[in-house]
């Protein structure tokens, strides 16, 4: 079975669902963002300034490529940690969150249709007792670019700690885009089914994407099977993955230790295992130290399983 990412629904788009304009801290008036965007292939855009709605980002776009109207909002952080950084998807207008416990922000973004993720969690140096009094939002960025000069890109620890304790979390890779070279160093792609605004948000909440800062992902399939043991089999799990040339491949579970085999030219790669965790989800790497991440999944919510 393959990954609801990975059905087949036309050609997958390419995405970046955080970044900033000369309206908050960017680089770039919306027009000319939303213009290196297009240049580079992107199928959409969403402007997320800090605290700032572009109520007609839309117009922004053509026929081909969609920018749509967000925000990234900041309200403090009553559990110790530094001050929140949400990314809101499709939100309308500005929403003040000032005073504001961060829980009824997501309550409130979501209710008026929005769609919100944890951004940088690694940057904003937030942990479980940060993260885990939330609830109600649609994910967590795996990778902000923008944060690479900081050695703070990656977050994939506090993802999995949602996903073991929180249950199945998404997780988004983002430019974040304070300056001209974070442009084009992370994104989605979408298996949206369409390009419009409600088509992308009803699959990015459904979690049919992957992210990425380079690879490719074409199909990661789940199958029942036996695996070997050392007398007979026992039921457990195979797990292929089609992408472009890698170097690596990771499967990432808890609470075993996940498993690496090396990739090659083919990008093919499956991997056997006992059926015994929370969660799985794939990685692959290629020889730029690039990085795409699925989804996590659990095996046996995708098929029946025989006892
Ligand atoms: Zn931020
Ligand atoms: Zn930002």
């Amino acid at each position: 079975m393959l990954l609801k990412a990975f059905e087949r629904a036309g050609k997958p788009l390419k995405g970046n669902l955080h970044s900033h304009t000369k309206v908050s801290d960017g680089p770039m008036e919306p027009r000319e963002l939303a213009a290196a965007y297009r240049e580079k292939g992107y199928d959409f855009l969403v402007f997320t300034d800090h605290r700032k709605v572009i109520e007609d980002a839309e117009s922004y776009g053509d026929g081909k490529f969609l920018v749509i109207r967000g925000a990234e909002l900041h309200p403090e952080n009553p559990y110790g940690g530094g001050m929140y950084h949400f990314v809101a998807v499709d939100l309308a207008a500005d929403c003040d969150t000032a005073g504001r416990h961060p829980q009824e922000v997501i309550d409130r973004v979501t209710g008026a249709g929005s769609l919100v993720y944890l951004a940088h969690p690694s940057w904003s140096g937030h942990g479980r007792a940060d993260l885990f009094p939330l609830h109600g939002y649609h994910g967590v960025e795996v990778a902000n670019y923008g944060c690479r000069e900081v050695d703070r890109m990656v977050s994939e620890d506090q993802w999995d700690d949602l996903n073991s304790w929180q249950g199945l979390t998404n997780g988004i890779a983002v430019d974040d885009g304070h300056r001209v070279n974070d442009i084009g160093g992370a994104w989605v792609m979408v298996n949206a089914g369409g390009n419009t605004v409600k088509e992308i948000k009803t699959a990015l909440a459904e979690g049919r994407f992957y992210s990425s800062t380079g690879p490719e992902i074409y199909s990661v399939e789940v199958e029942a099977a036996d695996v070997a043991k050392a007398e007979g089999t026992v039921p457990g799990t195979r797990i292929r993955v089609k992408s472009s040339p890698i170097v690596r491949a990771y499967l990432r579970s808890v609470p075993t230790h996940g498993a690496f085999i090396e990739g090659d030219e083919t990008g093919e790669v499956e991997f056997t295992t006992r059926r015994r965790d929370l969660f799985y989800r794939v990685v692959v790497e290629d020889g730029r130290g690039r990085r795409a991440w699925s989804n996590p999944f659990v095996p046996e919510r995708l098929f029946e399983v025989k006892t």
